[in-house]
């Protein structure tokens, strides 16, 4: 039997694809390509260009295959535009999650994968933050994943869709070969917008608030890298497949670094100086987002391999060095 991954051709889709194909799983792709990027698809995968609101595709997709678990990443993810547009962020990722689902059940497929984030706790309450922590979203996008998580948790209790949620931290880094990596537009990740200063494609970087309550005044966060994320999603179908119940889990490194940690990280990877300038505080930043993961290592089985900032940051750099356009689409 095959596995279904709805957003393939995107950042963490096209790495988890890799690891699965590598896991020697049979993998077929859906993606409407509005995000994703054709040349992320792996050659050799069965690929069908779709959108996820689409059923009456899915259910073909579901007939002309043996499926067993779909992985869900078909999703918009930029906070700040899910602030400007609400309603598209509820279109894409609500209402596609109950088109997928409604596919899932009516052709009788009983688990998904789903990416889900860090933007579910909003402000978080303590650090680190732990699974079962307040789930208080600061913008639609955060809500959008929440409304996407409390819809497979209704679903299974009264269809037997059995669910993994994975809150994923910040993705980062690329494929060690730097053949596959990250090629957002607009780009908003501090990483890659970071390394397009030494690419010369930006002059300098600007740190969105220096007032925030951290030890050098910038904003926290967990980097984790994205071959780490992939990875997580091969225990979770394991998990699935061997019984587990539905469950939601924290994917970090369960380290924080702060804005200015990671430019002075970006300088030694690459060896050049970064110019960097002070901006205002970008709306709805938490000041310090830290993962718990210890029940993903527990119950998941799951075992980062990249714990030096460093070596993430330098996977990021071979992939935009070898791609200075990304994909080139
Ligand atoms: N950030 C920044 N300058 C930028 C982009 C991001 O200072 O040009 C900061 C941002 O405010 C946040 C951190 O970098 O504190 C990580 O932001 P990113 O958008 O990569 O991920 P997020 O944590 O928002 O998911």
């Amino acid at each position: 039997m095959a596995v279904l991954v709805c957003g393939g051709a995107g950042y963490i889709g096209s790495h988890t694809v890799r690891q699965l194909l590598k896991a020697g799983e049979e993998v077929i792709i859906a993606d409407n390509l509005s995000k994703g990027h054709r040349a992320a698809i792996n050659p050799d995968v069965k690929f069908y260009e779709c959108d996820i609101r689409d059923k009456g595709a899915l259910k073909k997709i579901f007939a002309e295959n043996k499926i067993e678990a779909v992985f869900h990443f078909a999703a918009y993810i930029e906070a700040g535009e899910s602030v400007e547009l609400p309603l598209k962020y509820f279109n894409n990722n609500v209402y596609g999650m109950q088109i997928l689902l409604e596919a899932m059940t009516e052709c009788g497929i009983d688990k998904i994968i789903f990416s889900s984030t860090a933007a579910v706790y909003g402000e978080p309450e303590k650090i680190p933050i732990a699974e079962d922590d307040a789930t208080f979203p600061v913008n639609p996008y955060g809500d959008s994943k929440l409304i996407m998580e409390i819809m497979m948790r209704r679903v299974s209790a009264a269809q037997g869709v059995r669910f993994v949620s994975l809150r994923y931290f910040n993705a980062s880094g690329a494929s060690e070969d730097g053949s596959i990596g990250e090629d957002h537009h607009p780009e908003t990740h501090l990483i890659p917008l970071v390394l397009q200063v030494p690419l010369g494609k930006r002059d300098h970087i600007t740190i969105f608030g220096n007032d925030y309550p951290t030890p050098d005044g910038t904003c926290i966060r967990d980097y984790i890298h994205v071959l780490d994320l992939a990875d997580a999603h091969i225990c979770a179908l394991n998990y699935l497949r061997g019984g587990g119940a539905s469950n939601f889990f924290n994917l970090g490194s369960g380290q924080g670094f702060s804005v200015k940690e990671i430019i002075d990280a970006a300088e030694k990877v690459t060896g050049q100086k970064i110019k960097k300038e002070l901006g205002a505080r970008r709306a709805g930043d938490p000041a310090r987002l830290i993962a718990s993961s210890d029940k993903a290592r527990k119950i998941l089985k799951w075992a980062p391999q990249f714990d030096d900032i460093e070596k993430i940051i330098s996977t990021a750099w071979n992939w935009h060095t070898s791609h200075p356009n990304g994909y080139g689409d």
